[in-house]
């Protein structure tokens, strides 16, 4: 028979070992902490997922509770208006879902916003409206047949594709263009051209109703959509684009998210700091953001800390940089002097971990030193990463 200290010492293992896993489930989902940038709050967002009321296979409460879960503080169910996954089952009212959710969303501290999926197999493809009054209001009549089936009409009108989009604009609503790839089944040459962004993006545009781009979709980071964003200056979204469960999709990192810099944790300020394009994305530890953004968002996940020191007989600046946040960041160094402890002069800097650089020798200490840091996993470009500059007083 065991002894009693003996079980009491298991007792205290497994303790140790339960702590150790429920950590790690913590860290993957649970609350992800994130810096801001001055004056605004940092809303973890994601506003592309679908329920049971269109080709989704979740119940519209389970978006919520996932939300929770994930530690999100916005979603919009968007639920595609041109197709019904269980016409026998569910009546085709497009409003049911978002009321559904918000009686759950209430309970919790989730916001929801109304929005749908407008998604034609031809140009302008899929776009996700948000902010929307009347869901039942939007036309489609391009459709033959949503009953469980996605049959378009043989003979398209322009003015029917064109028809949602005006409801939306009628409604005061903001249109992102999703996930845009040349994906097989789809009209790409009926587009006009082979890009991405087609003539009738352009109308969309020039009438003030598209507004943003998915740049990442689900797993997916997409270079294209990115390069779109930068030329025609929308915002950018990360967002999950979810049918089945979150939870069995991510299961090694945290779902994508599309970071909004908001005024306070409301619609409407959600609302404007959309319309002005203060989004960053985080997807599987890299970041994605307009330098407006990601400069000061890094400055602020970060404090450094310096003191004089004599490494080896030569005077040096031991500088401590800590990570407040989950986020992890690459960093690569550049003062002017060498980094004597880091021989390529980067460093990776764990999530809420701590990295010290020594810089030197300094024969003759300055009353400050510019200590430049490219950050690898952060992209302000599809082909830049963020270089920023932190003066150290001495
Ligand atoms: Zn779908
Ligand atoms: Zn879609």
């Amino acid at each position: 028979m065991k002894s009693p200290m003996k079980k009491y010492r298991l007792l205290v293992y497994l303790i140790f070992f339960y702590s150790l896993m429920t950590g790690q489930e913590r860290k993957l989902n649970n609350k992800i902490a994130l810096s801001s940038i001055p004056g605004y709050k940092t809303l973890k967002c994601d506003f592309h997922m679908h329920t049971v009321f269109s080709d989704g296979h979740v119940w519209p409460t389970f978006r919520v509770r996932e939300a929770q879960h994930d530690g999100l503080d916005v979603i919009a169910i968007t639920d595609h208006i041109d197709y019904e996954g269980y016409p026998d089952e569910i009546k085709n009212d497009r409003e049911r879902a978002f009321e559904i959710a918000q009686e759950e969303a209430q309970k919790y501290d989730v916001l929801l916003i109304k929005g749908a999926e407008i998604s034609p197999r031809v140009p302008p493809f899929h776009n996700n409206a948000l902010f929307l009054e009347d869901l039942n209001n939007l036309p489609y009549g391009y459709m033959k047949d949503t009953h469980h089936k996605f049959i378009m009409k043989d003979d398209i009108k322009k003015r029917d594709l064109m028809a949602p989009f005006l409801e939306v604009k009628k409604q005061g609503g903001f249109v992102i263009y999703n996930h845009p790839t040349h994906m097989p089944n789809y009209d790409w040459d009926k587009a006009g051209s082979k890009d991405l962004f087609t003539p009738f993006h352009e109308e969309l545009l020039d009438m003030g109703i598209l507004g943003g781009v998915e740049v990442v979709n689900s797993t997916r980071y997409n270079s294209m959509a990115h390069r779109i964003a930068e030329k025609y200056n929308l915002t950018m979204f990360a967002n999950s684009d979810a049918h089945h469960d979150i939870a069995s999709g991510y299961k090694d990192s945290h779902r994508p998210m599309t970071l909004v810099f908001a005024k306070s944790k409301s619609a409407d300020a959600v609302e404007e700091a959309i319309r002005d394009g203060r989004t960053m994305l985080y997807y599987n530890n890299l970041l994605i953001g307009r330098i407006r953004e990601a400069e000061p968002f890094f400055k602020n996940a970060v404090s450094l800390n310096s003191k004089k020191v004599i490494y080896k007989g030569s005077p040096m600046l031991e500088v401590q940089i800590t990570n407040k946040t989950d986020a992890t960041f690459d960093l690569k160094f550049s003062s002017g002097y060498v980094i004597q402890n880091l021989p390529l002069q980067m460093d990776h800097l764990k999530s809420q971990g701590k990295l010290s650089i020594l810089i030197g020798p300094i024969w003759d200490y300055p009353d400050k030193i510019d200590l430049s840091m490219n950050v690898d996993n952060i992209l302000i470009s599809p082909e830049n990463t963020l270089t920023t500059n932190f003066v150290i007083s001495i």
